[in-house]
C-alpha cells in the first residue's frame, strides 16, 4: 500500500518553509542570505540590498471589529519594519499589494493609507508601488526594501556557546492584549496591553545601534513568540540555550491582568506572538555596553539566558532552579 502523503497539518508552516528552502536551493553568488532569515540580503556594490515581505489576511491575522483601518495601515508596515530591525538595517522603500472585497468603503481604504503614511513618515520609508485585486477577504502584502553595510548586519546564525541571550522590551503584552480583546472587548485598564497588539513599535533604531556597534553575534525579531523564535535562532546558529523564567521581562499591565486567568502565568510571554521585540546574543564582555544602550533608547534590555552547546537543546529554568524542556513552543500556521 502506498504510504499516505504528509500534509501541511503534519509539517506545519516551518516544515513547509524548510522544504521550499531545499527545493529552491539558490546558489546565486550575489545572494548573501536567501530563505531562512528575517530578511534576504543581496550584494549591491559597497552596500547590500535588504528585502523582506509579510502578509496579513483578514480573520487570520486581524479582525475588522477590533482594529481600525488607520491602525491596520500602521501595523501592516510595522511588522515588515521589524524584520529590517532584526538585521540592523535601514528601511528605505516599499510596495503594497492588496486583495479587497467589493463591499469595502472608500473611507476604510483612505484611513488605511493614512495609517500607512504615518508609519512610513515616522520611519522615513517611501511607498513606490504595489498591486490591487478583488478578493473574498482583505489581504495585505508589503514588500519592504532596505540597505545596510555587510560587515554590520546581524543574522539568525552567528550565536556562540557562552554568549548571553538578551531581549528588548517586555514580552507577552500583545498576546495577552489580543486575548482580552477577544474575550472582554476593550476592557477598562487593559489599554496598555491592547495597544501593544494593535500598534506594535518596530525597534529600528535599537537594531541599528546593536549592529553598528557590533554588540551582538546573532539577532531575530520576536514575531511568533519567544520560544519559537529563539528556536529559529538556535537552529540557524547550531547551538542550544537556557532561558531563566524569572528573568523574562514582564510589564506591570501583564502581571496585573494575567492574575485573573488560569494556566501558566508565563504562557503569553513564552509562546504568545506579535511582541516585535529584538532577541539577540552577545559575548559576555559586551555586558557593560548593553545597559547604556538600554538607557539611551529608554527601552529595557534584559539578559534572559545563555547559549549552550547544541546537544543541550532549548530548556527553561524555573524559579526553584528546576530545568525543563517546553513541550509547546508557540504559534505555527497549519498546525
Ligand atoms: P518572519 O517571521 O521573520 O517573517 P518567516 O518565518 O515568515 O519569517 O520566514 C522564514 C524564512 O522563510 C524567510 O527567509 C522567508 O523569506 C522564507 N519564506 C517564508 N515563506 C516562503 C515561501 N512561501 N516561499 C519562499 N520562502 C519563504
Ligand atoms: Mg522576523
Amino acid at each position: 500500500m502506498k504510504a499516505k502523503e504528509k500534509g501541511l497539518r503534519e509539517i506545519g508552516e516551518f516544515g513547509l518553509i524548510k522544504r521550499i528552502r531545499k527545493w529552491v536551493n539558490s546558489s546565486d553568488p550575489g545572494l548573501i542570505q536567501g530563505i531562512g532569515d528575517d530578511v534576504a540580503v543581496i550584494e549591491m556594490g559597497s552596500k547590500v540590498l535588504l528585502v523582506t515581505t509579510d502578509i496579513l489576511i483578514e480573520d487570520i491575522h486581524f479582525d475588522r471589529s477590533w482594529i481600525d483601518p488607520f491602525q491596520l495601515g500602521r501595523k501592516a508596515l510595522a511588522v515588515n519594519l521589524s524584520d529590517i530591525a532584526s538585521i540592523g538595517g535601514t528601511p528605505k522603500y516599499f510596495l503594497i499589494s492588496m486583495g479587497l472585497p467589493k463591499n469595502i468603503s472608500l473611507s476604510f481604504i483612505s484611513s488605511f493609507y493614512c495609517g500607512l503614511k504615518k508609519e512610513a513618515k515616522q520611519f522615513r520609508v517611501e511607498l513606490v508601488g504595489g498591486d490591487t485585486s478583488l478578493a473574498q477577504k482583505i489581504i495585505i502584502n508589503i514588500c519592504l526594501l532596505g540597505e545596510g553595510r555587510r560587515s554590520d548586519l546581524l543574522f539568525r546564525k552567528g550565536a556562540k556557546v557562552g554568549d548571553d541571550l538578551f531581549v528588548s522590551g517586555t514580552l507577552g503584552d500583545a498576546a495577552l492584549g489580543l486575548k482580552i480583546l477577544k474575550e472582554k472587548g476593550k476592557a477598562k485598564g487593559s489599554e496598555g496591553l491592547i495597544k501593544k497588539h494593535l500598534s506594535p513599535c518596530p525597534r529600528i533604531e535599537l537594531g541599528q545601534a546593536i549592529a553598528k556597534h557590533h554588540l551582538a553575534t546573532a539577532m531575530i525579531d520576536i514575531s511568533d513568540g519567544l520560544l519559537i523564535d529563539t528556536s529559529h535562532l538556535l537552529e540557524e546558529s547550531g547551538v542550544g540555550a537556557r532561558i531563566r523564567e524569572d528573568q523574562i521581562p514582564l510589564s506591570g499591565f501583564y502581571r496585573k491582568w494575567v492574575r485573573s486567568l488560569s494556566g501558566n502565568p508565563l504562557q503569553f510571554a513564552l509562546s504568545g506572538g506579535e511582541d516585535y521585540e529584538l532577541l539577540f546574543t552577545s559575548p559576555c564582555e559586551m555586558r557593560e555596553k548593553i545597559s547604556p544602550l538600554a538607557r539611551s533608547f529608554r527601552i529595557p534590555i534584559t539578559r534572559i539566558g545563555e547559549i549552550l552547546p547544541k546537544k543541550e537543546g532549548l530548556h527553561l529554568i524555573k524559579k526553584d532552579g528546576k530545568a525543563y524542556s517546553p513541550s509547546h513552543l508557540g504559534f505555527e500556521h497549519f498546525k
